[in-house]
Parts: C-alpha cells; structure tokens; sequence
C-alpha cells in the first residue's frame, strides 16, 4: 500500500475582525473560507488555506474594502 504524502501546500490567512465592517464581499467570493457572524462579522474556521482555494482566498482578500484579510503565503 503506498502512504503518498499530499503535496497540496497550505496558506495562511490572518484577519482583523476589528477592521471588519460587514459588508461580505469575502465571503461572496470565497465562503468557503470566510464566513460571516450574526452581525455580518467575518471569521474563519481554519487559519490554513489549501492550494486550490489560494485564487479565491486572494481575490476575497483583495476585494476587501476595509484590507481586514492577509494571505501570507
Ligand atoms: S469584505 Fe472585508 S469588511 Fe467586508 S465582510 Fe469581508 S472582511 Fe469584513
């Protein structure tokens, strides 16, 4: 049985939830990583973002009117 080890590379996202002002494009481009709270606050499950969702993550990010999200790679 082979044991190949995932080559996928993670990224990790940082965000300023105080920065923060609700106004969900982050989530509309990439909900899979960004969420947002009852009150329409960003947050994230996971600090760690896979390969295949780094272009989503970073247009999120770039979208960001309030720069809340950095990807560091
Ligand atoms: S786009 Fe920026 S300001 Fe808007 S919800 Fe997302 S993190 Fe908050």
């Amino acid at each position: 049985m082979s044991n190949e080890i995932s080559s996928a590379k993670t990224h990790r996202v940082e965000i300023d939830r105080t920065k923060c002002c609700g106004y969900g494009l982050c989530a509309a481009l990439c909900p899979e990583v960004y969420k947002l709270d009852d009150d329409g606050i960003i947050f994230i499950e996971s600090d760690l973002v896979s390969d295949d969702l780094l272009e989503a993550a970073t247009e999120g990010a770039e979208a960001c009117p309030a720069e809340v999200i950095k990807i560091i790679s």
